[in-house]
């Protein structure tokens, strides 16, 4: 048995949903879970529902029905109207109804898992109909039924014991008498059924707990690219797609925060050795990449580059040394602030380090340190990681950039940098 992984941008529209059940008809015959997400930037719009509902501005119906509009239009597109699909697909829009008629008495966070989960149990409704539709023997699970979560709203994680148990049993037995069980992915549940969401991305890492709990032949994500690259390709030209990687290279890439594959994935499949393929669903005769325990092999330079960061220079007021008392305290307030660090380094009485940039935990971080540092905040950084850099890849990733900041380890370098300004850069070169 396989798993199958769609993301949002594979069933954006009604000819993704058609492209996603050819690829399925082409693998007739084998066992497959299919992991959907919800369609395009569904999930990005119900996130504005419920900001707009907890806080009460008036536009939430408003957001809602462009939302269900868009997936009436999907329906009708797949020649889908006048079916069941389309008393499934209301049933499950009325649940926000209901949730939007009442005052918002309940957490935020517990009112943004009940609302944006129905972004993949849509999506999975209409692709299970499209795949009816099309004589494959599909099957459909609430996957909430079966993947099980404590309470942490928007970043649940995992009961494992309970979750392997009914999730190998449930998909088991409808593959008895299907072929093909679509299910949702980012979605789980409490042990008292309150819907719960793994965090953004996370269909990447229901698909690897499907696998694990399953012991799946192997896990397959389909994405819009043509495997795992050198480079994001909307940034460079010069991007080569890579055969094989390790699962050490994978999850050190993802560490690093390259978008191609959701961070946790890796884990679960890398403890039962069960290889992951990461293809392009504009051509499912493509095997992708293939990560796996196999031998490294050698690496091209790989680039990976997160936006919008900020580094944050603290230093100590009275010139007496950055002790451990100083770190703990830092990183207790950033581990209050659930601010993830990118980069670090300390000196004698100074300590840098390099965050996303979110302006408010920024500020706290700020006000909060301010009694015994002194905190700089500088914006609008980029950060640059080379695995298997080389002279010539470190140069062309400096070009035109000051580097603020720089971190080499064996194989892998870190720069901080600021595009240099347009004039100032045309000075340097008169030079
Ligand atoms: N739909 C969710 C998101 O956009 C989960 C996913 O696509 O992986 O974050």
């Amino acid at each position: 048995m396989n798993v199958f992984k769609f993301g949002g941008a594979s069933v954006k529209n009604a000819p993704g949903f058609v492209n996603v059940a050819e690829i399925i008809a082409f693998f007739k015959g084998e066992k497959l879970a299919i992991v959907v997400s919800a369609t395009g930037k569904t999930t990005n719009a119900l996130e504005t529902v419920v900001k707009s509902y907890f806080y009460k501005d008036g536009t939430a119906l408003e957001k809602l029905d462009a939302i269900k509009r868009n997936h009436y239009e999907i329906i009708e597109t797949l020649g889908l109207v006048g079916t069941e699909i389309e008393q499934d697909v209301n049933d499950l829009f009325v649940e926000i109804d209901w949730i939007l008629d009442d005052e918002p008495h309940d957490q935020y966070d517990y009112i943004y898992d009940q609302i944006v989960s129905i972004g993949e149990l849509v999506s999975s409704r209409i692709l299970y109909h499209t795949l009816r539709s099309r004589g494959i023997n599909a099957s459909w699970l609430d996957v909430r039924g079966v993947l099980f979560t404590d309470e942490i709203h928007r970043e649940a994680k995992v009961i494992w014991n309970l979750t392997s148990e009914k999730v190998n049993a449930s998909i088991r037995s409808l593959l008895e008498h299907s072929d093909v069980v679509v299910t949702q992915g980012f979605i789980g549940s409490t042990t008292e059924n309150h819907t719960t969401t793994l965090g953004r991305e996370g269909s990447d890492y229901t698909a690897a707990i499907l696998s694990y709990c399953c012991n799946a032949e192997a896990m397959h994500i389909w994405k819009d690219v043509p495997g795992v690259l050198t480079g994001d390709p909307r940034k460079f030209e010069n991007v080569v797609k890579m055969e094989k990687l390790s699962y050490k290279e994978a999850i050190e890439m993802t560490y690093y925060g390259a978008k191609v594959i959701h961070p946790k994935t890796i884990k679960p499949l890398q403890n039962k050795n069960i290889p992951l393929y990461v293809r392009p669903f504009d051509n499912p005769s493509s095997v992708g990449t293939k990560i796996s325990s196999e031998a490294e092999g050698f690496y091209p330079p790989i680039v990976v580059i997160e936006e919008d960061q900020a580094l944050v220079s603290i230093s100590v007021r009275d010139f007496s040394f950055v002790a451990e008392q100083h770190i703990s305290n830092i990183f207790g307030i950033l581990s209050e602030l659930r601010l993830k660090v990118n980069m670090m380094r300390n000196t004698a009485i100074s300590f840098t380090l390099c965050v996303q940039h979110h302006q408010d935990k920024l500020l706290q971080l700020k006000e909060k340190l301010e009694n015994e540092f002194s905190v700089n905040i500088e914006t609008g950084l980029e950060m640059i990681t080379i695995r298997h850099f080389t002279k010539e890849a470190i140069q062309e990733m400096k070009r035109n950039k000051l580097t603020l900041f720089e971190d080499r380890l064996q194989d892998t370098i870190q720069l901080v940098v600021k595009e240099i300004p347009l004039i100032t850069r045309k000075k340097e070169d008169e030079k």
